[in-house]
């Protein structure tokens, strides 16, 4: 099974994609990592998602990545009593610390004293993505009364912003500290850290996941985009995490703190997922706007290495059109003969180290030769980042002998992970490497493929060999 382009899909899972049937058909339909919000839903439910996907990428032999994302210091309302409640301008609306009495249309629980404590009068609080503006009239340390600015429908467990104000909170809550420990041990590939602020927030959960999974730092705070550059370099990957992004800053500043976040990642070559948004209507609609279609493709045009579903997937009517409409654009967009100049032109020399030059020349001799594939054999997985950093025309075969790597690959631009057997030497390897770009039909008799691995196999993080073998040619020994 090959998908036939390059930027991969991240499909999030919730109620309305719990069935084994519709994870599957989300799958199928192009979804490569899929995310565990765990800013929603129980252990269990994740534990079930977790297995389902497991058992799904047993039966169809191919790595599927999960990526489990840590709601981090979002702050949240508490529930309702009889579902949504609709707010009206100008109306009184009271924020408490009593999470466990349900909320109604005159209060609701907001169970985070250092709001109350960091409220002076006139803040305004944003609510869900910022649809709902409350204005602050009095406050205590345990409360808020509100008059509604902006109103609208508003359901459980929505977000609060509150934008200008610096709230002293760590990047990672004791939920999530108790969420990672669970998720490591349901062996997720990717952990997502939200809220990050600075390169040290991910320092700490490195020491917490120490190389048991990626990171992807969630960037939504104008401060982490302050400490971008030192944030791309600590990290293993990136979420553009518009959704609070945009909340917290003016949305007309996303997209050009989008594009500048993008190439940022490419520069240092660290995937880049484009998150939050993308095919919204589609929650209800079987078809997107153009306005997302165009978003999506935007994403795709700047390179970036996946675009996100959230809601779409999660909780919308048409999850598996979502996907679908996804893979369509992206196939659409990739196929557009200029595609290759934009994207080239957001393209920089690799790090002059010895795994750059190594990574850039597999893309050269691959593009000269016309080579079927570029093959890389890589443990850590950092061989195939390299060759993925330069963006080569060639599809990326990442052949590994660990799982954990099959399937962290899955979220990186234009890799198709295998999972093979440890080699022991370079003929073996380079005899495997063209007997896999046959068998996942992507050479045939004939053709060339460009193989980079790094020696000693039995180590990671080296990148220092580049072969180059004839599909069908003389068998080496
Ligand atoms: P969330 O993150 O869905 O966990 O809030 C994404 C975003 O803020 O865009
Ligand atoms: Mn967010």
């Amino acid at each position: 099974m090959r998908r036939l382009r390059n930027a991969k899909i991240v499909a999030t899972l919730g109620p309305a994609s719990r069935e084994r049937a519709t994870i599957e058909a989300l799958f199928r339909a192009g979804a490569d990592v899929f995310r565990l919000n765990f800013s929603h839903g129980a252990h269990e439910d994740h534990r079930e998602r977790a297995e389902l996907i497991r058992s799904i990428e047993r039966e169809l032999g191919r790595p599927i990545g999960i990526l489990m994302d840590l709601q981090g210091p979002k702050l949240r309302i508490g529930t309702f009593a009889d579902g949504p409640i609709t707010l009206v301008p100008d109306a009184p609306f009271r924020l408490d610390l009593q999470k466990e009495i349900p909320g109604d249309a005159t209060r609701v629980a907001l169970p985070h004293p250092e709001i109350f404590a960091a409220l002076t009068e006139g803040t305004d609080l944003l609510l869900d993505d910022g649809r709902i503006r409350l204005r602050v009239e009095r406050f205590s340390a345990s409360h808020a009364e509100t008059r509604v600015v902006t109103g609208g429908k508003l359901s459980e467990r929505k977000g609060v912003n509150v934008p200008g104000v610096m709230l002293p909170i760590s990047a990672l809550t004791e939920k999530d500290r108790r969420d990672l420990a669970f998720g490591l041990e349901l062996g997720v590939d990717w952990v997502a850290l939200s809220f990050v602020q600075r390169a040290e927030d991910i320092e700490e959960i490195k020491a917490i996941v120490q190389g048991r999974a990626g990171i992807v730092a969630k960037l939504e705070k104008p401060a982490a985009i302050g400490h971008l550059e030192a944030i791309v370099a600590a990290t293993d990957a990136v979420m553009v995490a518009r959704g609070d992004l945009g909340v917290e800053l003016p949305a007309e500043h996303v997209p050009s703190i989008q594009k500048r976040i993008v190439r940022s990642c490419r520069r240092h070559g660290k995937p880049v997922i484009v998150a939050t948004q993308m095919l919204e209507s589609m929650i209800s609609a079987p078809v997107p706007t153009r306005a997302e279609a165009s978003d999506v493709a935007t994403a795709i045009y700047d390179g970036a290495d996946a675009v996100m579903l959230s809601a779409e997937s999660a909780a919308g009517q048409y999850p598996i059109e979502a996907v679908q409409m996804m893979e369509r654009i992206i196939t659409q967009t990739e196929s557009d003969p200029h595609y290759r100049e934009v994207t080239d032109a957001a393209h920089t020399p690799p790090q002059a180290d010895i795994a750059g030059a190594i990574g850039e020349a597999a893309c050269n001799v691959a593009s000269r030769l016309k080579a079927a594939a570029v093959v890389a054999y890589t443990r850590s997985g950092s061989s195939a980042l390299r060759v993925s950093r330069e963006r080569p025309e060639a599809p990326i075969i990442g052949m590994t002998p660990l799982q954990a790597t099959a399937r962290r690959m899955a979220l990186v631009w234009g890799v198709h992970s295998v999972l093979t057997h440890e080699v022991a030497s370079v003929n073996e390897m380079t005899n495997f490497a063209s007997w896999t770009a046959a068998e996942e039909q992507f050479a045939r008799h004939g053709q060339s493929v460009v193989i980079v691995a790094g020696l000693p196999f039995g180590e990671s993080g080296f990148t220092n060999l580049l072969r180059v073998a004839q599909i069908g040619g003389e068998t080496l020994h």
